[in-house]
């Protein structure tokens, strides 16, 4: 298959590429386009074949849902059988914007959007020239991250470029997206409600507005036995093909237990990589240290975590050491949680405590 790749400009007020992109998804076609969590890979949500041919071109598990995209909020009552107050009120808060919302899915929808379930995530984003093209297709368009299914979500156009070129019909190019990380996943059909995936949208802000949330006991379990309750979260998502080992504690220990590790890799005849903050990078002696931000800076930290997971790929790195980031505690919460969820996956719930 032939993809057109067209480079947006600043402001995404690309009309005609948008416009064609909303065709392209009206007829059946597959288009990857940039959000503000990471891109995507979108098709028409209502026809069953679009959604096919997504889990096709990704090579993902036809049991794991695709969110659907609005480009309005009053068309939550198209998709979702029942709104609930909390719906509406987190709208309010928080769309557009990075949160999805589970709901109970409408006949409109079908299950092979949902991965069978009924249930439906329902998502409206910031990204201005993303918005548009819903509307233009339609106003439904299912998309999950745009990457091969395995991969880190793609952050760049170049990377989606690299995962899907030849498999959609369209790509989106808008640069580096803004956030890094996929949107938080709050399940609305519990009660109370649950945070399936921690994302921009903490767990606190949802708790502002709605009283009680919980989070999935899952997300930050270390052995991760347990499956977690949204069915793709299940899978080793965002992991990088070499060996992903978190080491934590105090850091001039951590930077000696990590020293030792990779010289024994060394030895084995490994390529060694490690990904540090700033102020501790200095300590490590890898073939490739990946600054990944200062510590603090954590939505920096957010926006580099998966391009650095795919450029340890690109390098041929066997074995990889992370410092641990973010912080899984609800207390200091915040965005870390979504860091340390998703270094957690990569790291296939490795975690050596020194
Ligand atoms: P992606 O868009 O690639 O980040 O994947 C969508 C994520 O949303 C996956 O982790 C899915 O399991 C999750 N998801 C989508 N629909 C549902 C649903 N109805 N119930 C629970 N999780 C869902
Ligand atoms: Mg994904």
């Amino acid at each position: 298959m032939d993809t057109k790749i067209v480079r947006l400009s600043e402001g995404n007020n690309d009309e005609t590429a948008l416009r064609e992109a909303g065709e392209i998804l009206k007829s059946g076609g597959l288009v990857a386009f940039p959000t503000e969590t990471v891109y995507g890979l979108g098709g028409d949500a209502l026809n069953p074949d679009s959604s096919k041919k997504i889990y096709a071109a990704k090579g993902r598990p036809s049991d794991n849902p695709l969110i659907v995209h609005l480009y309005r909020t009053e068309d939550l009552y198209r998709v979702a059988k029942e709104v609930p107050e909390e719906a509406l009120k987190l709208a309010e808060a928080f769309w557009p914007g990075p949160l999805t919302m589970i709901l109970p899915k409408s006949d409109l929808v079908p299950k092979e959007t949902t991965g069978g379930l009924d249930t439906v995530a329902v998502r409206l984003p910031s990204h201005v020239g993303a918005r548009k093209m819903i509307e233009y297709a339609g106003g439904f368009v299912a998309a999950p991250s745009a990457n091969l299914s395995g991969k880190p979500s793609p952050t760049l156009a170049k990377y989606v470029i690299e995962d899907m070129q030849g498999r959609v019909d369209m790509i989106l190019d808008d640069g580096e997206v803004g956030i890094g990380l996929e949107s938080t996943i709050v399940d609305l059909t519990v009660d109370p409600p649950q945070v399936l995936r921690p994302g921009y949208i903490t767990k606190e802000m949802l708790t502002e507005v709605l009283g009680r949330v919980e989070n999935d006991a899952t997300l930050f379990s270390v052995s991760g036995k347990t499956a977690p309750r949204a069915p793709g979260m299940k899978y080793r998502h965002y992991a990088p093909k070499g060996d992903l080992v978190i080491v934590r504690g105090e850091s001039e220990r951590v930077a000696a237990f990590v020293n030792e590790k990779l010289r024994e890799a060394r030895r084995a005849g490994e390529k060694t990589g490690v990904i540090a903050a700033q102020e501790t990078s200095k300590l490590y002696d890898a073939d490739v240290v990946k600054t990944i931000g200062k510590r603090r800076d954590e939505e920096v930290i957010a926006k580099r975590l998966y391009g650095i997971l795919r450029e340890f790929d690109d390098e041929n790195v066997g074995k990889i050491f992370s410092e641990s980031f973010g912080e899984e505690s609800d207390e200091k919460g915040g965005l870390g949680q979504a860091i340390m969820n998703r270094l957690l996956k990569a790291a296939g719930h490795q975690v050596i405590e020194v």
